[in-house]
């Protein structure tokens, strides 16, 4: 399987244990590939490979999603990801149009609007 994980406030949360979990998962054979909200931009960037380099983990890939959702930009990067770890799990990817739906509870109104703008 393939596991992404977050950086900003998941792997530097506690980097040691993380990168216990990193090691254990390659080992066990899956792929795990950091898929981060950060540009690929000078400074935001080499923090998160410097952090990654530091823990030994110098091979991990990156994926920089910047101002795209989290599991289009893996994907585009040719990353299917099947577990997602991220202390932000609405920023892997938009709800379903049916959730949505039910997230915005009993209101009539709201439901009408949802309904003329998720479902056509
Ligand atoms: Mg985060």
């Amino acid at each position: 399987m393939i596991v992404a994980i977050d950086y900003d406030q998941t792997f530097s949360a506690d980097p040691s244990t993380w990168t216990a979990v990193i090691r254990l998962l390659r080992a066990a054979g899956h792929d795990v590939v950091c898929v981060t909200g950060r540009e690929d931009k000078p400074f935001w960037a080499d923090n998160v490979r410097e952090a990654f380099a530091k823990h030994g983990l110098a091979d991990l890939p990156i994926v920089f999603a910047g101002m795209h959702w989290k599991r289009e930009a893996a994907k585009a990067a040719g990353w299917d990801v099947n577990i997602w770890i991220d202390d932000r799990p609405d920023a892997v990817a938009l709800p379903n149009p049916a959730t949505l739906y039910h997230m915005l509870g009993t209101n009539a109104a709201r439901k009408r609007f949802a309904h003329r703008v998720l479902l056509g």
